[in-house]
């Protein structure tokens, strides 16, 4: 059976298979939950970003790479690229569905059994995080549902306000 859990921490700090970075299109670190996980990853992490998007290229919007997690106690990082929410306009709720999903496809495609998510697009891209909540744990509830890998699913939070929201819309999604 696997599991959702929605906490309020620091995303490097997390002893899972993989954390997800919201990351920007050309995976080369930036503010918020991408320059936390550099700084406490370490150079490594930028090293294979480069690897994996070289200079001048740009990761789509909505899909999700893998790279190391440098000195994380997680085995990788999955730096996926949520919407700007200001420019997304009406296709913003598929692009964060596709953020949620591809990232645990790329991390079950890892051998992943566990996985951490920070609220993808809700700081400095502006997503309404009522709104960022219900899209993302409609997502994480059916993969969690349909028994795929990874079966651990941490919904990190920063802050005990986004806490109380994800979990809100946790629990509207199972009728609690
Ligand atoms: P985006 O550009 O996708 O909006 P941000 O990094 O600006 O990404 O914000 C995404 C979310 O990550 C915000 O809710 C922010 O509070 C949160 N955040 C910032 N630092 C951390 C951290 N160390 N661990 C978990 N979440 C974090």
């Amino acid at each position: 059976m696997g599991s959702i859990e929605v906490i309020d921490a620091d995303i490097t700090t997390l002893r899972v298979d993989a954390i997800v970075n919201a990351a920007n299109q050309r995976l080369r670190g930036g503010g918020g939950v991408d320059g936390a996980i550099h700084r406490a990853g370490g150079p490594r992490i930028l090293e294979d970003c480069r690897r994996v998007v070289p200079d001048g290229a740009r990761l789509p919007t909505g899909e999700a790479i893998a790279t190391t997690a440098g000195d994380l106690p997680a085995r990788l990082v999955v730096h996926t690229v949520g919407p700007v929410y200001a420019d997304a306009g009406e296709d913003a709720p598929a692009l964060l569905r596709s953020c949620y999903e591809r990232s645990l496809a790329v991390a079950g495609d890892e051998g992943c059994r566990s996985i951490a998510f920070p609220s993808i697009s809700t700081g400095v891209y502006g997503y309404p995080v009522e709104e960022a909540s219900r899209i993302a744990m409609a997502v994480l509830t059916a993969h969690v549902d349909a028994a795929r890998e990874p079966s651990r699913v941490v919904m990190c939070c920063h802050g005990e306000h986004d806490r109380a929201v994800y979990q809100r819309a946790l629990e509207d999604l199972r009728g609690g």
